[in-house]
């Protein structure tokens, strides 16, 4: 019988020595064989005493364990999430079993058990050889490829990866293998030539880190922002492409934190970027910006980097569409936003919710459709972010954003900040 999972052995007689744990596993291969009698032949009815080995890819030949009244303790508070300690007597250490499979290690766990009781379970038991490096390798979690003729083409990427990395392997599209991968946590694909990203990326529900950069990317799509990359994606790199536009939808990945947009062509920040909370990194060097959207200011970052952007001075004139009366589209849509009345393709024409979606929000927190007026005035940096790479060579930290009044009453009152 054996089982693969994460172990760290430690001895109880650290603490005393001053010494902690490292408290990091490592991948192993649990096995309970059959001890080999230490007298030669041993008693005539002795039965065969069943012993845990722990081979690891450092000691493929394991440690062994005697298992018969040996176990002090179990603790299997956390089986159901694939973890438990067994505590051995003599030598005093602890077990410590992680990231196995819970039906797995439930089972595992109560043959030991039985072991330690004395009971039979030669069925059970393996037979005592050194475990093979290809069963290691089938549980890797990590895997870093950096050059075409080091990518696998006839072999399966392990299915256990949380780690994979393929660049300079000069991919064209995002190979459906690693896609199968659940286990995925960071991805990065960099130094490609990857031209579209397909949605199923969006089905890796556990991924954190994606790095696209250096490829031929032109836009990021709307099923990937409204994917569960949602709930899990924190870390997003897609500098060096050829992005004009993020969908508003971006922003609905709320769980970023760090996004690099460098060396691009974009021409505007998607406006509802305040609601991006969590970012703390954003970089958007070298692209096409001619101003920030309002919603700018509502960020709070820690670094912020809009270097080399073709910012345009402040208008100072404002431009004004103000609709008087309203026209009843404006009116509804205004009503509808400023209720949060719920809607949907499925309720109303799909141009209607577009043209929702991307309702200006003015100073006052109204919302505005087509009946507006517009500003620019400069905004200083410093006031989003704490470190902030000044944005041209002139040692400038400000730049224009680009404001929305609902009605004249809105624009005369802030009519200061314009100033
Ligand atoms: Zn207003």
């Amino acid at each position: 019988m054996r089982l693969h999972c994460d172990v760290e052995v430690v001895s109880r007689h650290l603490p005393a020595l001053g010494m902690r744990n490292r408290g990091k596993g490592v991948r192993a291969v649990l096995s309970l064989c059959q001890q080999p009698r230490s007298r030669a032949g041993g008693e005539p009815g002795d039965r065969p005493r069943a012993c845990l080995l722990i081979s690891t890819l450092k000691d493929k030949r394991g440690t062994r364990y005697e298992l018969k009244e040996n176990i002090e303790q179990f603790f299997t508070k956390f089986v159901d999430e694939g973890k438990a300690t067994v505590r051995l007597k003599e030598p005093p250490v602890d077990i410590c079993l992680s990231k196995a499979n819970s039906s797995s290690l439930k089972q595992f766990l109560s043959t030991v058990r039985l072991a330690h009781r004395g009971c039979e379970v030669n069925a059970q038991l393996s037979t005592l050889t050194p475990v093979k490096t290809s069963e290691f390798e089938k549980f890797k979690t990590k895997m870093v490829i950096t050059s075409k003729k080091d990518y696998p083409l006839s072999k399966n990427f392990p299915y256990s990866l949380e780690h994979l990395q393929t660049s300079y392997c000069g991919l064209v599209r995002v190979d459906m293998r690693m896609l199968c991968l659940k286990n995925l946590r960071k991805l990065d694909l960099s130094h490609n030539r990857i031209k579209t990203l397909p949605a199923t990326i969006g089905d890796l529900i556990h991924l954190q880190e994606l790095n696209l950069n250096d490829n031929h990317l032109e836009s990021f799509s709307v099923d990937l922002c409204q994917s569960t990359l949602q709930k899990s994606l924190r870390s997003l790199d897609l500098s060096k492409n050829k992005i004009k536009a993020l969908p508003v939808q971006f922003c609905q990945l709320r769980e970023l934190t760090d996004l690099k947009l460098d060396d691009n062509e974009l021409i505007q920040f998607p406006f509802k970027i305040g609601q991006l909370t969590n970012l703390r990194f954003l970089s958007a060097a070298r692209n096409k910006l001619p101003f920030l959207p309002s919603e700018f200011k509502n960020l709070s970052l820690e670094y912020l980097d809009l270097f080399g952007n073709t910012f345009e001075q402040p208008k100072v004139l404002p431009v004004i569409k103000l609709q008087v009366p309203l026209t009843l589209l404006e009116s509804s849509a205004r009503t509808i936003l400023c209720t949060r009345i719920p809607y949907g393709s499925h309720i109303i024409p799909f141009h209607l919710c577009q043209d929702l979606d991307t309702a200006k929000t003015c100073v006052c927190g109204n919302f505005c459709l087509r009946s507006f007026i517009q500003g620019t005035t400069t905004m200083n940096l410093h006031a989003v972010a704490h470190t902030v790479v000044l944005v041209d060579n002139m040692g400038g930290t400000e730049a224009p954003i680009i404001s929305y009044f609902c009605s004249l009453a809105c624009y005369v009152n802030s009519s200061d900040m314009l100033k």
